[in-house]
């Protein structure tokens, strides 16, 4: 036997010996996968549990009683048997007995926040404006917008999600937000401590990636760029976020697209994506377009090219994207009229021009189907990962 494959084999034991399970890690591990069973299925009976999750019938029996005296599961009578015998008892996830905060800070003017269920449907919901609050003052209005969001539940709090526009840790402390004028601000942790309640912060594009893989049917690996008044992308592998090693994967807006200048963005560089596709310079570029020209043909076609150019522009920054990682599906969210047409058409074209065939065959690329509530459901698929472990 060669020294290499001497070495293969001692690193396969040393992956085992590290991925012995402990009795407590085993025990949330399963609670988890019978929340999960039964949060994607509905109401089973601990029979129909014990088969689908291959624990034994004890280990459920057990964990029944221990969700049910926290109210997490509920025994919903019996079901009606073809067979002779004993009718089983049908158990589920309470789904009325908590509800879930969210806070979407990623509006340029509006800070918005919802009561959900743990379905993730929108119970109700608040506003509150911004009028150019920043650093402390906007920490405010989050508090305030928050306290009024935890007085419309109508049932106990499973937790409290929060997407924010910018560079947020995994501790939740918001590293840079310029939009709010935060640097560093330990947003999860002031807001845990202000209302006693399980907070959980994350930056709002990963925040709607979660909402897409949650409640939108999107699979395990995929990339949503989310368009409004700056660009950026929350990416999954394996159905979880990407972070990256200062926090700020998916930050694509400041990406210069290609060699030949472009336009002026914000951040003092020349053809940054952002300058090119945020909804803010794709109104402006549009507006100054359709000024010039002669007749309405005539301005539907600049707009149509103004459109199309920016979809290329965000084609060249994603296929190295899609090409590294082979994704197949991309998911756009934001202003559907400047998304959703020659923008998206031309976004899809280039990327298939400037990858592989063989890597790109099933790609998709399509608009979100979480509308404006993307950041607010995906906070809340979040804690629902956060604090059950169901996804
Ligand atoms: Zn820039």
């Amino acid at each position: 036997m060669t020294a290499m494959g001497a070495q293969r084999i001692d690193d396969d034991r040393a992956l085992r010996t590290t991925a012995k399970v402990l009795p407590e890690h085993a025990r949330g591990h399963n609670r988890s996968l019978v929340l999960q069973t039964l949060y994607r299925s509905g109401s089973q009976s601990r029979a129909d549990l014990a088969r689908e999750t291959g624990l034994t019938r004890v280990t459920i029996s057990d964990l029944i009683s221990e969700l049910m005296g926290e109210s997490l599961v509920i025994e919903l009578g019996q079901r009606e048997e073809s067979r002779p015998g004993k009718p089983a008892t049908l158990v589920d996830i309470d789904r009325s007995a908590f509800q879930i905060v969210s806070l979407d800070l990623s509006g340029h003017a509006l800070l918005r926040g919802a009561v959900l269920s743990l379905d993730g449907d929108v119970l109700d919901s608040a506003e509150l404006e911004l009028v150019g609050a920043r650093g402390e003052e906007a920490f405010d209005k989050v508090a305030e917008l928050l306290s009024r969001v935890i007085a419309q539940t109508t049932a106990p709090i499973l937790g409290v999600g929060i997407g924010s526009p910018g560079i947020v840790d995994r501790a939740g402390v918001v590293r840079n937000a310029p939009n709010l004028g935060w640097r560093d601000l330990p947003l999860q942790q002031r807001l845990q401590d202000a209302t006693g309640l399980a907070v959980l912060v994350c930056n709002d594009a990963n925040a709607a990636a979660l909402a897409e893989h949650s409640f939108g049917g999107a699979d395990h690996d995929l990339l949503l760029v989310k368009v409004d008044h700056g660009v950026g992308a929350g990416l999954l592998i394996g159905g979880r976020a990407v972070f990256g090693e200062g926090f700020a994967a998916g930050e694509i807006g400041h990406v210069v697209v290609g060699t030949d200048a472009g336009p002026l963005c914000a951040c003092g560089k020349n053809g940054c994506l952002e300058a090119w596709l945020s909804a803010p310079s794709l109104t402006a570029a549009i507006a100054a377009a359709t000024a010039d020209a002669a007749t309405p043909a005539a301005a539907e076609q600049a707009t149509h090219h103004i459109l199309a150019e920016a979809g290329r522009r965000l084609g060249i920054v994603l296929a190295p994207v899609v090409g590294a990682l082979n994704l197949w599906e991309i998911v756009l969210s934001g202003p559907t009229h400047l998304l959703d047409g020659p923008l998206s058409l031309a976004t899809v074209e280039t990327l298939r021009k400037r990858t592989m065939a063989d890597i790109t065959g099933d790609l998709t690329l399509r608009m979100t189907t979480q509308g404006q509530d993307i950041v607010l459901r995906g906070a809340a698929a979040m804690v629902l990962s956060g604090r059950l472990g169901v996804s």
